[in-house]
């Protein structure tokens, strides 16, 4: 297997269709037509089944199993109608040769170029290109396909944009981005374009399920906690990690003075605080996500309850809920907000904390 490369995730035939239904449409249109783009972008957010998406397309269009097992498959959508074969696709054989190599990060012919670091960088471009100057090894179509293509540096865009005009022969490119508004208009007025929306929850928990992740009550939970992120879900099903991060949830809402009403912190509390969380910078940004997903459910939990997302700690919230007055919430969550904003246009990340709690205690 090549080095950084994840297989694609094992997905039941159900919850890939409910999953990825659009997206899947979308592809097996463009293979109904039998003319595959040249270039395609998929923009969603980080987990919404892109990669996977991109993975069993280049498969899909691979796969030389005669008997694809999918034409038969039993296939239903949301609405339980049974999906025509051309949907096939969506399950392409994955036991032939290409479809084996595919899906292992084996095949000479799939290219996968992801950021290292914070950049896709010119030098991986270019070795992306002069691969590409040889004919296809041994694929039907060959695939490039580039995740995060955002990161591409000013330079490397350049010379990836040549591509982009003239692919080389059975070369298809699938991009993957956050929104189409992150990328330059001339990459993407170059492709075919497909949103992926957030992976509803009753999917993942189905999925964490099917896929023998997590069940019961955990399963929810962690459903809810992914955010629409089909591989957040999967990381926060290893073992602990789900424990892990509601550890660190307590922790974070108790030292803010968040876990009770009516609670307030001292100065020098405050500032010890700040001190610890502002020491790295990318986990700040996490703690704050994990603060305004607490400050957002004991305020819905006002209204309504069953859409909690800290699920684990529903009872809790519903407490606070009561407790705790509305606007006193809203000017909680604004202070989280204008910390995000602060954090992001590089703010000193002790101050903006500081600032925060102080915040906080005001309205305690
Ligand atoms: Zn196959």
């Amino acid at each position: 297997m090549k080095k950084g490369f994840e297989p694609i995730p094992v997905i039941t035939p159900d919850a890939a269709v409910h999953y990825g239904q659009k997206a899947y449409r979308f592809l097996a249109g463009i293979l109904e037509k039998e003319s595959i783009p040249h270039a395609i972008l998929f923009t969603g957010i980080e987990g919404a089944g892109k990669r996977s998406a991109a993975l069993s397309f280049a498969m899909a269009c691979n796969c030389v199993s005669q008997d694809n097992p999918a034409t038969d498959s039993g296939l239903r959508d949301s609405e339980n109608r049974s999906l025509p074969v051309s949907d096939s696709f969506v399950r392409p054989c994955g036991v032939c040769k290409p479809c084996r190599k595919i899906k292992t990060g084996n095949h000479p012919d799939i290219h996968i170029v992801e950021p290292s670091g914070r950049y896709i960088r010119i030098d991986r471009i270019r070795d992306l290109l002069s691969s590409l100057d040889m004919r296809p090894y041994e694929a039907m179509r060959r695939f490039v396909i580039i995740t995060n293509v955002q990161h591409m540096n000013a330079e490397a865009a350049n010379s990836f944009l040549k591509m982009l005009e003239e692919p080389p022969e059975r070369t298809f490119l699938i991009l993957t981005a956050g929104q189409k508004s992150d990328l330059l208009p001339t990459i993407v007025s170059r492709c075919q374009h497909f949103h992926f929306n957030p992976i509803p929850n009753d999917c993942i928990e189905k999925m964490l399920i099917d896929t023998n992740r997590a069940s019961g009550e955990k399963a929810k939970a962690i459903s809810l906690a992914a955010g629409g992120a089909f591989s957040r879900a999967f990381e926060l099903s290893d073992a602990g990690a789900f424990l892990k991060q509601t550890v660190r949830r307590d922790w974070l809402v108790e030292n803010s003075g968040l876990g009770d009403a009516g609670s307030k912190k001292n100065l020098p509390l405050i500032f010890a605080f700040a001190e610890k969380i502002s020491k790295n910078k990318d986990m700040l940004a996490e703690d704050l996500d994990i603060l305004y997903m607490w400050l957002r459910d004991v305020l819905i939990g006002k209204y309504i309850p069953h859409k909690i997302i800290n699920y684990d700690a529903a009872e809790k919230i519903r407490r606070l809920s009561v407790d705790e007055a509305t606007d006193k919430l809203l000017s909680r969550i604004r202070a989280v907000e204008s910390a995000r904003r602060a954090i992001l246009s590089n703010a000193n990340p002790r101050l903006t904390v500081e600032t925060m709690l102080i915040q906080f205690s005001k309205t305690g």
